[in-house]
């Protein structure tokens, strides 16, 4: 039988918006300078790029494990190791400087130890593989990084440069403002060319191509000479490289001047309707606690770490641990009622709007985990 349903439709999440006041980051009155991290970030999402760039929110982006393994892998693509026990006991020591790092970024949470880092005996393994062959090509008197023509060196002496090749070397272009550090610059084969190291089986995406042409720029502002070529390296030990044409150059540092301009003249009342929420931009994003489009998009089938607001009901210990009572407020598809069991940090104060992310539990029950997020909403 038709007829109307005596109740309409109504999806599970949107039917009225959160009762939620949120305070848009506000930003540093100008963009000192572009990089190419911030030229990518806010083509995903200009809210994003501007929660990163404000002082009151910039500390929720914290260094992960996925980062930390590609912060050991650079540094010892960076060196040269004589034998197998000079690597794994540079990996070793510098593992755990990073671990140190970690360790204070996130207190007073504990993050776990190197040894259980997603992917970091694999990444050992493929970066020992990588380094113990560009030692054999060194030793057997080929290096594609050694092969350098006389005019790099006439060039370098001539600018009063450090001579090539430039790990990981801070290049600023003063005139454009543009900045960024590319892994690697060298002439390989005679052909002056920029390198980036990455970890992981990733391909050369189109955002990765416009990092190394941004970088290219870079290079000709600082050297005078546009690289010829740009390639990826993987740890796995893939390279993938196209050849750089200046056009291309150029329009990537068109669009990073635009974006410049447009953070410039972009206003806090603005960014609400800059945000671009979504299962593909959010999930990794650190600001999710804090922003109100997330919370509003959000729905229970996105991949993501789980993220909750709710106004603080009560705040108490079980044994050692401490807990906070919320009730929760969005997402609207939640439990009403969310117990958080493991808080390290001083509690919030009853009556706060306060959001959580990352952590354990989807019922009325959550934990907090070593890398869990909390933000106070304005009440
Ligand atoms: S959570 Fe999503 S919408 Fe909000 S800033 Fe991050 S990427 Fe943008």
């Amino acid at each position: 039988m038709g007829g109307r349903p005596i109740v309409p439709h109504q999806p599970p999440v949107g039917m009225a918006s959160p009762p939620l006041r949120w305070r848009p980051p506000q930003t540093p009155p100008d963009a000192s300078v572009v990089s190419p991290s911030l030229l990518a970030t806010w083509s995903s999402c200009r809210l994003r790029a501007t929660f990163q760039r404000a002082p009151a929110t910039a500390g929720l982006r914290k260094m992960g494990l996925r980062a930390a393994v590609g912060t050991v892998a650079h540094a010892m693509l960076e060196q040269r190791f004589r034998s197998q026990e000079a690597f794994a006991s540079a990996w070793a020591a510098e593992s755990e400087r990073t671990y140190q790092k970690l360790r204070r970024v996130w207190a007073p949470a504990v993050p776990p130890r190197p040894c259980n880092w997603p992917g970091w005996a694999l990444t050992k393994h493929q970066v020992a593989k990588r380094v113990v062959r560009d030692l054999r090509c060194e030793l057997s008197g080929y290096s594609r990084t050694r092969e350098r023509t006389q005019a790099s060196l006439t060039t370098e002496s001539a600018d009063r440069l450090p001579t090539l090749p430039w790990r990981e070397r801070w290049l600023e272009d003063g005139d454009r403002k543009l900045a960024g550090r590319p892994d690697l610059v060298d002439r390989i084969d005679g052909v002056l060319t920029v390198v980036d190291y990455k970890t992981g089986a990733r391909d050369l995406t189109n955002e990765r191509r416009d990092q190394l042409l941004f970088y290219a720029a870079l290079v000709q502002a600082t050297l005078g000479e546009l690289p010829v070529r740009g390639e990826m390296w993987r740890t796995d030990g893939a390279t993938q490289g196209f050849h750089i044409a200046s056009a291309a150059v150029d329009d990537v540092v068109r669009r990073a001047l635009l974006v410049r301009d447009e953070m410039n003249l972009t206003s806090g009342a603005q960014l609400e309707s800059k945000a671009n929420p979504g299962p593909d931009t959010c999930p990794y994003c650190p600001f999710r606690v804090a922003c109100r489009p997330f919370i509003r998009a959000y729905r229970s089938d996105w991949v993501c770490g789980q993220v909750a607001v709710g106004r603080v009901a009560g705040v108490g210990r079980l044994g050692s641990q401490q807990y906070v009572d919320l009730e929760v407020l969005a997402p609207r598809w939640r439990p009403k009622r969310l117990r958080v069991i493991g808080v390290p940090q001083d509690a919030p104060s009853l009556g706060d709007t306060w959001a959580l992310s990352d952590f354990e539990g989807v019922s009325e029950t959550a934990f907090f985990r070593w890398n869990t997020l909390t933000w106070t909403w304005p009440a």
